[in-house]
């Protein structure tokens, strides 16, 4: 089900797009995401993977088969995102797994303590998996060693988790990542990069979206992470696509040149020897929709026709 209705001025920005808050209150109205019961965790109507999927197969048409491809599941080996460097530099992101790992005795306490309402999760232990923090995570164990000539292209996609908990739409602690990776020769990481950020700005706004690109950096953690958050910077490491959803300014892409970030922290090799450079192109997919949806509406079946036809057709 959708829902049409005329926004009155207290609802719109200055510049006549309605606020963030208005088109949220719509978006919920309509069930296309509807509240899971706490902060950043959104159920998903049919309407909204509709959207989701055809911008999925836009990012595949981007890849002009290029990329192996693969999929990713939500959790990752505890080792992989301790190498990735995500532990010590997005601390407060991270999402554990825990497991139950107890004795009878052990058991019973948990009993007690589920029918006491108390913290029964106390007594579960750290699996050796957490939740993925971003889909290219998965890629450079898979690259380690010598790479082929030219390097590895990979396609993915997965279900991310960071700990940003809000009750804005924009903000998930579950979302979907589509990415374009590549790792080789470190000309090649930025050129990847940068054809890579012009291909997906190209991409957006032919989905009639006014999307810029914006310097950006990654949100570090602590003191030491504002040191890092300025290299990055300076390095001009990291650009965004940003995108209105209501009237807020939203990161809907990324284009990220890793440096050799990756190749030596998975002992990742170029063919002639050297640490590989890698680069990545995300697509926040829910973000995606979420862009769409302001710009176009909430009834999709009243998109504008060539933006249905480069979706659906
Ligand atoms: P990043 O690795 O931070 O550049 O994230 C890649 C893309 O994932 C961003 O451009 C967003 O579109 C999307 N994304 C990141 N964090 C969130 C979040 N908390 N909720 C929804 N989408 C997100
Ligand atoms: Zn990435």
């Amino acid at each position: 089900m959708t829902a049409h209705v005329t926004l009155g001025t207290r609802e719109q920005a200055r510049d006549g797009a309605p606020t963030l808050e208005a088109f949220s209150r719509q978006l919920l109205a309509s069930g296309i995401l509807s509240p899971s019961g706490v902060d950043g965790v959104w159920v998903r109507s049919a309407t909204f993977e509709r959207i989701t999927e055809a911008v999925q197969r836009s990012v595949t048409a981007l890849g002009r088969g290029r990329y192996e491809t693969i999929q990713v599941p939500p959790v990752i080996a505890r080792a992989t995102l301790e190498r990735a460097g995500y532990v010590r530099s997005f601390t407060d992101l991270v999402g554990s797994v825990h497991v139950f790992r107890g004795s009878d005795q052990q058991h019973a306490d948990l009993l007690r303590r589920c029918d006491a309402g108390t913290d029964w999760a106390a007594v579960l232990d750290p699996a050796d998996v957490m939740l993925s923090s971003a889909a290219c995570h998965h890629v450079y164990p898979m690259c380690a060693g010598r790479l082929p000539p030219g390097g590895r292209r990979v396609e993915v996609r997965g279900e991310c988790f960071r700990h940003e908990p809000s009750s804005q739409v924009t903000r998930h602690r579950s979302f979907r990542m589509h990415e374009l990776v590549f790792v080789g020769e470190p000309v090649d990481a930025l050129t990847h990069r940068d054809a890579g950020l012009a291909e997906g700005l190209e991409l957006l706004s032919t989905l009639g979206l006014t999307v810029e690109a914006a310097a950006a950096n990654d949100p570090f953690f602590g003191r030491a992470g504002a040191i890092l958050a300025d290299g990055q910077r300076q390095d001009a490491a990291k650009y965004e696509g940003v995108a209105p959803v209501g009237d807020l300014p939203t990161a809907i892409m990324s284009a990220n040149y890793a440096a050799e970030h990756f190749g030596a922290a998975f002992a990742i090799a170029t063919a002639g020897g050297v640490v590989a450079h890698s680069s990545c192109v995300a697509f926040g997919l829910d973000r995606v929709a979420l862009a769409l949806l302001s710009a176009h509406g909430l009834d999709v079946d009243r998109w504008p026709v060539g933006v249905r036809q480069r979706l659906w057709q």
